[in-house]
This record gives structure tokens, sequence and C-alpha cells, in this order.
């Protein structure tokens, strides 16, 4: 894997960044002509904050020996990279003043400018050279000088997110060091770092690793620890560690098994009624006059949604785990439904903990899930809704670890959680690139989703996360309006926070405290929004939009009257906004709208939407 550097750390703030991204070195500049210059004081308690496993290097420029070897000796770095007129001479007296020579390195830079430069490096005596355009000056030199350079060096000089890809290519650097190129205005910026690391561990991906056939894996290495950029992670009391690191382990033990892929695939396959059909809505892109629209149909699985691509996966491997006992939260009852149904195929036991308020709200769904076997928990605390039947489901799985698994419904929670459900949705987008390259030879310009937790548009962008030709669009539900209070779009209107496991976007009030949502679709009135896509946000993979109840529900009729197709509510909004984008688009381009669930549910209400009161 590549290395990486952040240099010219200077502020707690920049330690907090970086503790998150998680970089293998960072630079304390100690040449007091530089703008990023800290003192050895400041770098002392800098270093304290520094994550674990994260190596603090200094920078010097023709620094007295003893000075260097001070800070190296006292571990505030363990690196000296020296960026002077520093000669073999310099860098063997350094050596004899350390107390553990063996424990510390020393780099040497140099500036290279033609062919000797490189030369002088590749002779050099200290433990690893640095080529480099010059001192912190931002720009990059001509990276085609380096050509089989034949040990491990670091490559500095105009270094950032958008040139780092194309520096690894062209010089297979072992470590690249940026400093300028994670700043704005002269300051460190953790969004800019963010996406520095995110394209390096991108390259790497792509060129690092030996290519197998499983995509899967080779991506969850841009998910260390569980972290998306600087979102997910673990955020658990205590009680639940256990409990999730028991899953991690697990997960780990049988994504890869053949018998588990096995068994999935043939309940994918004769249970869901997998792989679900791409249909050419032919008559829609007649009328729109622009892109070809392919609509991906979840809503014929089995249970009418994509939601059973998660609970067979999830019962599955809790039955592998020994679990006997299924239980999960739902909102509006539809991954009650589905846990339900996963749990009365597996001969599992299964309690859903439902608001109180919404258990009166969706009494069919109530009555399905008892149908079903499932026992309904109402949850009266906080506001009887879905957030309290969460948390109600947590504490629930902290006193019963033994023989229960908690069967989460989205792309969210502590991790493993958020990796979990998405690789068992990626099943979607794995489709999606198999049609579509049957069907028009090519992938498609766009793939569109709606937005609740994130599952299904996760499950819809996965396999094209590496694919830059294909758009990604994530559709919000924007409720009355952005402009309101009553909306559910997370990315418009939402700001970093931490709830229920996970750092990630999150509606709050402006004291920071969980926001009420709304949206005429029960599926994404939920306050945030899966770690992964905060990410794919962050650094621009995707484009997340708000789409309207009135937009959502005009394209619900639109759809039921030109294809004879009732799609969810929530579906609807990822398709509005279809409706907008193709006429932009040339007719030899192609749009997928994953049609994530069927609209039966929906009618009642979007009668009452347009003022229609509907009876049994
Ligand atoms: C639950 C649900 C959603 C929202 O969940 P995601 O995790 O965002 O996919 C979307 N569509 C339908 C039909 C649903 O049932």
């Amino acid at each position: 894997m590549t290395r990486m550097k952040f240099c010219g750390i200077s502020r707690s703030e920049d330690v907090a960044a970086v503790n998150e991204l998680h970089p293998d070195y960072i630079g304390f500049v100690f040449w007091p002509k530089s703008k990023r210059f800290v003192a050895p004081a400041r770098a002392r308690s800098l270093k304290a904050q520094l994550a674990q496993g994260i190596t603090a290097v200094g920078v010097f420029v023709d620094a007295p020996v003893r000075e260097v070897a001070a800070l190296l000796n006292e571990s505030v770095i363990d690196i000296a990279q020296l960026h002077g007129n520093e000669d073999d001479a310099y860098i063997q007296e350094l050596r004899q003043a350390l107390s553990a020579p063996d424990a510390k390195s020393i780099v040497k830079a140099y500036v290279v400018k033609g062919p000797a430069d490189i030369e002088a490096a590749r002779q050099t005596s200290a433990d690893m050279p640095l080529l480099d355009a010059g001192l912190g000056g931002g720009s990059a030199f001509d990276w085609t000088l380096i050509q089989e350079f034949d040990r491990p060096y670091m490559l500095a000089g105009g270094l950032e997110a958008g040139n780092v890809a194309e520096a690894l290519s062209r010089t297979g650097a072992t470590c690249v060091d940026t400093s300028s190129g994670i700043e704005t205005d002269g300051v460190k910026d953790a969004t800019k770092m963010c996406a520095f690391a995110t394209a390096v561990r991108t390259w790497d991906e792509a060129n690092r690793t030996t290519h197998t056939t499983n995509t899967k894996k080779e991506l969850n290495m841009t998910n260390p620890r569980g972290r998306f950029g600087v979102h997910g992670g673990q955020y658990m009391p205590e009680t639940l560690m256990n409990a999730v690191i028991e899953l991690e382990e697990a997960y780990d033990r049988f994504k890869d098994d053949p018998e588990f892929k096995r068994e999935l695939a043939t309940l994918f396959d004769e249970y869901a009624g997998r792989p679900s059909k791409l249909y050419f809505a032919e008559r829609t892109t007649r009328d729109l006059g622009g892109a070809k629209i392919y609509l991906k149909r979840e809503d014929l699985n089995h249970t009418g949604a994509h939601k059973i691509n998660n609970v067979l996966g999830q019962a599955l491997l809790a039955k592998k785990m020994g679990k006997t006992r299924l239980i999960a939260e739902t909102g509006a009852g539809q991954h009650g439904v589905a846990t339900a149904t996963a749990a009365a195929l597996m001969d599992m036991e299964c309690v859903v903990f439902m608001g109180k308020v919404d258990c009166e709200r969706q009494a069919l769904n109530v009555y399905k899930m008892r149908l079903l076997g499932a026992e309904v928990v109402p949850v009266t605390t906080g506001t009887a809704t879905l957030k309290d039947a969460v948390s109600a489901a947590m504490r629930e799985w902290t006193s019963r670890i033994a023989d229960t698994h908690y069967c989460l419904g989205s792309v969210m929670g502590p991790h493993p959680f958020p990796t979990i459900v998405r690789d068992f949705q990626a099943v979607i987008s794995a489709e999606i690139r198999d049609q579509m390259l049957e069907r028009e030879g090519k992938l498609p310009d766009a793939v569109l989703a709606c937005v609740g937790g994130g599952s299904n548009a996760i499950g819809s962008f996965y396999h094209f996360i590496n694919e830059p030709s294909v758009q990604l669009i994530g559709c919000e539900a924007a409720g009355r309006g952005i402009d309101t209070f009553e909306t559910a779009a997370t990315i418009a209107t939402g700001r970093l926070g931490i709830f229920h496991g996970m750092k990630s976007y999150f509606c709050q009030d402006e004291y920071g405290q969980i926001a009420p949502v709304y949206s005429i679709s029960a599926g994404l009135d939920y306050p945030g929004i899966g770690p992964e896509h905060a990410w794919l946000h962050d650094i621009g993979r995707a484009t997340y939009v708000p789409v309207t109840d009135e937009e959502a529900v005009q394209a619900f009729e639109y759809l039921s009257r030109l294809e004879g197709i009732i799609p969810a509510i929530e579906s609807a909004h990822a398709l509005a906004y279809a409706l907008k984008l193709a006429p932009t688009m040339r007719p030899d381009q192609s749009i997928v709208v994953t049609l994530s669930g069927r609209g039966d549910k929906d009618c009642v209400s979007v009668a009452r939407y347009r003022g229609e009161e509907l009876s049994e």
C-alpha cells in the first residue's frame, strides 16, 4: 500500500483530522523560516494528541545535529527529514548521536531539477530519499525524470487529491508527501485531507493489489476500521462492543465462504426472485425525449422491495453464528415485515421493536408481522417513533447477545453494519452492470436511487464507484422543501454529527439535537444518511439532490399511467429526478433508476395527498 505523509501539522484541529484519516506519517516543520513552523514545545503537545500508529516526522533545514538528535531521542519525532545541504557526514554524525539508532530513521530530501539530482538521491546514505520539487513551493516537478528508481522513496511537491493518482501511476512512489495540497488559504483543511487520503487509497485498490474477481474484498480496503473518510466508526456503549466485534469476526469468516455464498445465492434466486428485471421504459423514454430510461425492478422481489436482500443475508449469517433469534427495529413496518419473513423461513424467533405511534399508523404491517410469527413490541419512550425503536432494539441486544442477532435495516449504525448491509445490497449494481452490458454493450451514464438510510442507493452504486463515467445520484426526501422545517434531506440540510453508533451527516436543530424530520414517504423519513454516502458526497463521487413530496407524487402518478407500474413513493423520488435529467441528455445515453419497491402500500397516502379519502 502507498504510504502517506501529511506535512506541516501545527494545530490541535489538524491532529484531530489526521487521527480520523490515519495517514502513516505527519510532519512537524522545525525550520523557523517556514510559515508552518512549530516550536519543539508545541510539537510535544501535538504529538501527545496523535493517534497510535501515526509516526511523527521532523522537518529540518541545516539544523545543528544536536537539536535534531534531541527531538529524536526524546521521541517527539521518530524520523528526521533533512531539507538543507546535509551531507553523508552530517547523516553519520546524527546517527551517532542517537540513543536508539535502529528505532529512528533519516530521510534526505533532494530537489529534482535534472537526472543528476535523481542520481544523488539514489546514492544517499539516508534511510530513504525524498524527491521534491522545492521547499514547500506547492508545485510539481517533471515526474518523467524518475525512471525505475530502484529503492523505496518519498515523493513531494505539488501533490493534491486531483493529481496524486497520476503521480503514483507515473512514479510508483513508496510514500506521497503533501502539505499545501491539503490546505485552504494556508490552513490545513480536513475535507482536502480526506479527499487526498481517498484518492491514494482508491489508486491503491486499482493498482497495488493483485486482482481477483472479488472486488468486494478489494474495496473493503478503503474501509479500514469501519471508516469511510471521517464517517462511520463505532460509537457504542461498552456493553455492545462485544456484540459488534463478534459480528465483525463472523462476517469476515463467512463473507467469502463458498458454502455461505452458494446458500445465499440460492435464497436470492429461488426465494426472493433474483435477478430482478432491468426494464427498458420505452414509453417514458419516448415521452421525455432524451436519454434511455431503464428501471431496475427491485419492486418485483418477494415482499415487494430491496429490503429482502439484506434480511436474507443477515438471517443466514445469524444462523451460521448459531443465533436462534432475530430482533429488528422498524418505522413504517417494511423492514419489520422483511425480517419477520426471513425469520419464518429460517425457523428463528423474531421480535420487532416499533414506536407505539407507528404501530397505530401502520396497523396492517403490525398484523403482517404477527401473521408471520413475529412478536411486535410497541415502544413508548421518547417520541415513540423509529429512532426510539432503534434505541430499544440496541438495548435488547445488549441484554441478550448469546442467542440474538440484531438485524439492522439500512447502511447505518456502528461498523460493521454499514459494510454488511451494503455488501448484501450490492447484488443490485452487480446485476445492473451485467444487464446493461448485455442490453447496451456499455455501462449506464447515470444511476439514480432514493436515499433514506441509503441501502438501496449504495447497493445500486457500489459496483460503479470505480467507474468514473457513471454518474451516481442519490435522491433525498425534501418533504415540503429544504427551506422548510418539514424535510428529511440530510445532505442538503444536515451537519456532521454522531448518532446511532456512527459519525455521519444528520438533520440537527440549532443545539445539535436530532431534528424531527418529515416526508410523505415513510421509508425516507430518517434524520441521517449512511456513512459511505456521506463520504461519497465529501469526495464528490456521488451527487445528492433533494426531491419534494409534490415532485415524487407526480412521478408516482406518471409511471403508473405511462408504464403500468405503481412505484413505491420512496422510489418515485428517484424517478422524479430522472424525469428532469433525461431530457438534458442525448438519446445514445442511458439512465438506470432503481425502483426500490412497489407502491401498493402508498396508495392511501397519495390519495390523501390529492384530497381523496380511501376506505376498505
Ligand atoms: C425502506 C425503503 C427505502 C429506504 O431505505 P434505504 O435504506 O435508503 O434504501 C426505500 N425504498 C423502499 C421501497 C423502502 O421500503
